[in-house]
């Protein structure tokens, strides 16, 4: 095989002439994340992740095979955006609730969201409402988080040689197909390989999910030493008194505000510098001064979390949203691939618990309404910082408040900046 000398960014590299662009930076210690890309499978380009510019035009990086004298590039500014976008596009654009599913902390996906910082989308949540199929004689596919990257199509044959996965309709509507026949044929063995594969939680083994303790999955610590950049923020604080900081939950659990305290002792250096305003720490129920920096638990689920939201960003210099519940909905935004009316009639009528005469659904004036779905708190104000993880790590809450109240550089250590 000849060997040709190419560039990436820039740097002189070498590879066999024809090697799959993938694989030759690999080879040249550079990685170019992709979530279809998959070892000895044709290119498929279909997730896009990979998109490089070869020569100045923008293409799927799986698809170049190189040449001599080309001229890659993969990192500038424009395509990391890129790449980032195409990522929380994936995101929003299937039900991607980090924290119960089964594949978390060992998915490919919510590994490249870690990787690429991302931290909220800039695209509304779709919240669809797909088949999840059990029918199948040892996997469950999950519809919802099928990214339709064609691995499982391709890769996924039983011992005769047929396809077991295949698309069906087209466009936006299109989803992945189990033929039933040929999945009992599977060896267990062969279904788990398609679980494997599989760069989210679409495909699941039936009884071998969750058997993993925190810790041990395969993205928990990431590579060696791995830290998330994250940019100096120039906020224009008043510098020379303590900064006031107020905090409140919304539609959250509370536990971001229980991992705000996790910082131990640190606090005790915390409070050399800020003091608590309103919050439910201190108990002070109104702003009577203003605010540095406010920090927001929880997304918008009634009317009272939209007009305290909405205080909260009139009184405060800086806003953050902390934890998922306030970056895209949470927990309770499972409720939105419900009708609100099912949600309603569920928890007050037809559940278990429920008096086995009920026939009133609250609607008294002084409860705070319920709104049509859970909202994001940057599609009802603006949101300056976002902070992800369910609940976020002490550490990298008190790093972002640092990093407004003093504008340092930081990072964040991958195993604090999590999702799940
Ligand atoms: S762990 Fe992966 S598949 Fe599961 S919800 Fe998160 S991104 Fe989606
Ligand atoms: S089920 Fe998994 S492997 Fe198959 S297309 Fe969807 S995301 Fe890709």
């Amino acid at each position: 095989m000849q060997n040709i000398s190419f560039y990436i960014d820039g740097r002189l590299c070498t590879a066999d002439k024809g090697l799959n662009l993938i694989e030759a930076a690999k080879r040249n210690g550079i990685f170019i994340p992709t979530l279809c890309h998959f070892k000895h499978l044709n290119p498929l380009g279909s997730c896009r992740v990979c998109s490089v510019n070869l020569n100045g035009n923008g293409i799927a990086g799986c698809t170049v095979f190189v040449e001599e004298g080309m001229n890659i590039e993969v990192n500038t500014p424009e395509l990391l955006d890129n790449r980032k976008a195409i990522l929380e596009m994936m995101f929003v654009e299937g039900n991607h609730f980090c924290p119960s599913c089964e594949k978390s902390g060992d998915c490919q996906m919510q590994n490249l969201g870690y990787e690429t910082g991302i931290r909220y989308t800039r695209f509304p949540h779709l919240f669809v409402d797909r088949l999840v199929d059990a029918r199948p004689e040892r996997i469950v596919v999950n519809q919802n988080r099928c990214i339709k990257c064609k691995r499982c199509i391709e890769e996924i044959v039983t011992n005769d040689g047929y396809k077991v996965f295949n698309f069906t309709n087209k466009g936006k509507k299109t989803t992945v197909s189990i033929d039933y026949e040929q999945e009992a044929k599977l060896t267990a063995a062969q279904a788990e390989y398609a679980m494997q594969i599989c760069p989210t939680g679409s495909i699941l083994v039936k009884g071998k999910t969750f058997s993993k303790p925190f810790g041990n999955r395969i993205f928990d610590q990431g590579a060696e030493g791995k830290t998330v950049p994250f940019n100096k923020v120039n906020m224009n604080i008043t510098k020379g008194r303590k900064m006031r900081i107020a905090t409140t939950s919304l539609a959250g659990c509370f536990g971001c505000h229980m991992s705000l305290l996790d910082i131990d002792l640190g606090i005790l250096d915390i409070i050399e510098v800020v003091e608590f305003h309103k919050s439910p720490l201190t108990d002070i129920k109104k702003f009577t001064e203003r605010c540095d920096i406010g920090l927001v638990e929880g997304g918008c689920c009634n009317t009272d979390n939209i007009e305290v939201l909405r205080e909260f960003r009139k009184n405060c210099d800086v806003l953050v949203s902390v934890g998922e519940c306030a970056i895209w909905g949470g927990v309770p935004a499972i409720r939105n691939t419900i009708p609100l009316e099912e949600c309603l009639r569920e928890a007050y009528l037809d559940s278990l618990t429920s008096e086995g005469n009920a026939t009133v659904i609250p609607n008294h004036e002084d409860i705070p309404k319920i709104l049509n779905k859970v909202y994001s708190n940057h599609e009802v104000v603006k949101i300056d910082y976002h902070i992800p993880g369910c609940p976020p790590n002490a550490n990298h809450i008190w790093s972002v408040v640092k990093n407004i109240l003093f504008e340092e550089e930081y990072s964040i250590n991958y195993p604090e900046f999590k999702y799940d």
